[in-house]
């Protein structure tokens, strides 16, 4: 038996946010980021669309960029104090992915951190506050999705949290909200929404119901993401909708190792952060060669949906990544981890640990081919060196 699991309700459009107005409920926290929300005026239409709902709301202000623990359990210790039966959450993937972790420890103040970093394993939520996930940027997904990504500082690792039960109720997906992005952000965000299309369609566990979320997804995102990241309003609103049913196909058909290596590597370096999207970017299309030497099928599949020039499975795989790069190149991602800047010495004392700490990830399971240790290092060292994968 296979389980297929979206939000309830998806408001989307010009306007969306005026949802708000119709919320029934007495009180509300609203997760923020680090100020661009009430900067641009989102957090005051939001506070001004709950007050004539009537809802009392309690702010929880400045979660980072790749949320800590920490932060997570300070926001819970809030809620418990609030007691709010909604929990909106608002701006990028770091604060709706914090709410949804303080959401847990809130309905259940004695579970730990290290009980939930079991995969789909989460008590049931939702006795005491449900949730709305409202996305400025344009890539995570996390409206839709049933994961949460936190960072433990303390052993430099990022955990993906993953349970059907912090699946949001509501999405609001409101385009003007994504129109503020940076340009490097659209540029990240989007890749990696095209990383997760791309992941959940080539999958061990995809679906019949998430093959055409997944396809469509990867074709808006080849289609609008030059242009969103040029700054064009209309596809920016398209990459927003893209990325978004990109995440209803993975959150259902799960990821596989481009995702595993990103959560590893991203804070694994004295050099600072890799953002996820652009560690996404950069391995892709490694690891689609890798995969592509077990089983080229699905993703020659990708490349005729496309209309991508290829005789064979394995030259479509070819255009596809060719494509990829392009792409990579257009939006000023780097070819490597070393262009990246990752220093040579600390990748080589480090990788062999990596390679195992990638192999545990929880996105490792669905990935379409099993990776050994050695080759797990093989492929993160032609990353580094950008170097073509031969086996
Ligand atoms: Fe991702």
């Amino acid at each position: 038996m296979q389980r297929f699991t979206l939000p309830r309700d998806l408001y989307f459009g010009e306007n969306a946010l005026d949802y708000l107005k119709t919320l029934e409920g007495s009180k509300a926290v609203i997760v923020i980021g680090g100020g661009s929300m009430k900067r641009f005026g989102f957090l005051d239409k939001a506070l001004k669309n709950l007050e004539e709902a009537n809802i009392e709301v309690k702010l929880i202000e400045d979660v980072e960029p790749d949320p800590s623990v920490e932060t997570v359990m300070k926001g819970a210790e809030v809620m418990r104090e609030f007691n709010p039966d909604w929990i909106i959450s608002m701006g990028g993937g770091s604060p709706i992915d914090a709410a949804k972790a303080m959401w847990v420890f809130y309905e259940y103040p004695e579970a730990t951190f290290e009980e939930i970093c079991v995969p789909f394993s989460f008590p049931k939520l939702r006795k005491k506050a449900k949730f709305i996930a409202i996305p400025s940027t344009s890539g995570t997904a996390t409206e839709v999705t049933a994961f949460s990504v936190i960072t433990n500082y303390a052993t430099g690792v990022k955990w993906p949290l993953a349970d059907f039960e912090i699946t949001p109720d509501v999405a609001i997906v409101d385009p003007s909200l994504a129109e503020t992005m940076p340009a490097t952000l659209t540029a990240h965000t989007g890749m990696d929404a095209l990383t997760h299309a791309i992941e959940a369609y080539v999958g061990l566990t995809h679906q019949p119901f998430t093959d055409p979320l997944a396809l469509e997804a990867i074709k808006i995102v080849f289609d609008c993401l030059k242009d969103s990241y040029g700054g064009d309003k209309d596809a920016r609103e398209m990459m927003h909708y893209g990325q978004c049913m990109a995440g209803m196909a993975f959150s259902n058909a799960l990821l596989g190792i481009v995702h595993s290596m990103a959560h590893k590597t991203g804070a694994a370096f004295s050099t600072g952060h890799i953002p996820h999207g652009c560690a996404n970017a950069i391995y892709l299309p490694y690891v689609i060669k890798y995969n592509a030497k077990a089983d080229a099928s699905r993703y020659a599949a990708i490349s005729r949906f496309l209309g991508l020039e290829g005789e064979c499975d394995e030259c479509l795989v070819d255009s596809l990544c060719d494509k990829i790069n392009e792409y990579n190149i257009y939006l000023g991602i780097p070819k490597s981890m070393q262009e990246f800047g990752i220093l040579e010495d600390e990748f080589l004392a480090k990788v062999d640990n990596i390679a195992d700490l990638a192999i545990g990830d929880a996105c490792t399971g669905t990935n379409p081919r099993t990776p050994t240790h050695d080759e797990m290092v093989k492929l993160l060292t032609c990353c580094y060196y950008g170097t073509s994968v031969e086996f």
